[in-house]
C-alpha cells in the first residue's frame, strides 16, 4: 500500500478516536504521526488503520487503537516522564508514548517479541528502554515513575507496581477476571495512600507472572 494511503487512513482513525471521545491533542497527535503498519503482522497492513485489535506473534494481541488512545489519556503524561509499560507487545503502546515525549521503559515476558519491538523502536528511531522479564514485579531500578501501565489484564493490582509509583503518579491497570476486566487508575497520593478509580470494561490478554496470574 502506498505511504500516502497509509497518512489518509492515520488521519481517519485520529478523526474516528476524536469522535468516540479522545480529547487530548498530544495523544491524537501521537497516533495520527506513528506508522502502525509497522508494528503489525504483514498479512494485517491493510487493516492497521480499523479501530481493532489485532493477532501478532507469541498468541498475543496489539491493542485497538481506542483503548491505547483511551489509556495514554487516562496516564496524563508530561515531556519527560518517566512511564513504566508493561506488556510491551508489539511495541505501539511504548511507541505513542515515546512519540508524546516521555521516557519510556517497558517489559515483555516473551522474548520473540521483545526482539521484534527493539528491532521496530530502532528502524523508528525511538528511543526506548526494553527488556524481557516478569513485569507484575515492575523495573524497579528505574523507578519511581509519573505513569505506569499494564497492557495486560492482571487478577489483582500488584503490589510491586504500586510501590514503583511516584508521589502524584498515576497506574492505568486493566483488572478482573480473564474474559473481562475494568480499566482503574490509582493514584499515589502520599507514602503509604493511594486512591483508586474504577472506568470503562475492557477485554486484555492475560498478565502472567508472580503477581499476575500463574499461566
Ligand atoms: N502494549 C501492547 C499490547 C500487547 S498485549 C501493544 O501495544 O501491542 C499484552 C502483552 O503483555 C503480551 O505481549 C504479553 O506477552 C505481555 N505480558 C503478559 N504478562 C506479562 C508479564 N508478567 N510481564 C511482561 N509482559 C507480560
Amino acid at each position: 500500500m502506498a505511504l500516502t494511503t497509509y497518512q489518509a487512513k492515520r488521519r481517519e482513525l485520529v478523526e474516528e478516536l476524536r469522535s468516540k471521545g479522545i480529547q487530548d491533542s498530544q495523544v491524537l497527535q501521537a497516533i495520527g504521526t506513528l506508522p502502525r503498519e509497522e508494528f503489525v503482522l504483514p498479512a494485517f497492513k491493510a487493516n492497521a488503520y480499523d479501530d481493532t485489535a489485532l493477532p501478532i506473534i507469541c498468541k498475543q494481541t496489539i491493542s485497538q487503537p481506542y483503548t491505547v488512545a483511551y489509556m495514554t489519556e487516562l496516564l496524563g503524561v508530561q515531556p519527560g516522564d518517566r512511564v513504566l509499560e508493561i506488556g510491551t507487545g508489539s511495541g505501539y503502546q511504548a511507541a505513542v508514548l515515546a512519540t508524546m515525549g516521555a521516557c519510556v521503559f517497558t517489559v515483555e515476558r516473551h522474548q520473540e517479541l521483545h526482539e521484534a519491538a527493539c528491532k521496530i523502536f530502532e528502524a523508528l528511531n525511538l528511543s526506548i528502554a526494553a527488556y524481557r522479564g516478569d513485569g507484575t514485579l515492575g523495573w524497579s531500578s528505574f523507578g519511581p515513575y509519573q505513569g505506569i501501565i499494564v497492557t495486560a489484564a492482571a487478577p489483582d493490582v500488584p503490589t510491586s507496581l504500586a510501590n514503583q509509583l511516584a508521589i502524584g503518579g498515576r497506574l492505568v491497570i486493566p483488572v478482573g477476571d480473564k474474559d473481562q476486566q475494568k480499566l482503574y487508575r490509582v493514584v499515589r497520593t502520599g507514602e503509604d495512600d493511594f486512591s483508586g478509580e474504577e472506568l470503562e470494561d475492557f477485554r486484555f490478554v492475560p498478565l502472567i507472572g508472580r503477581q499476575g496470574w500463574e499461566k
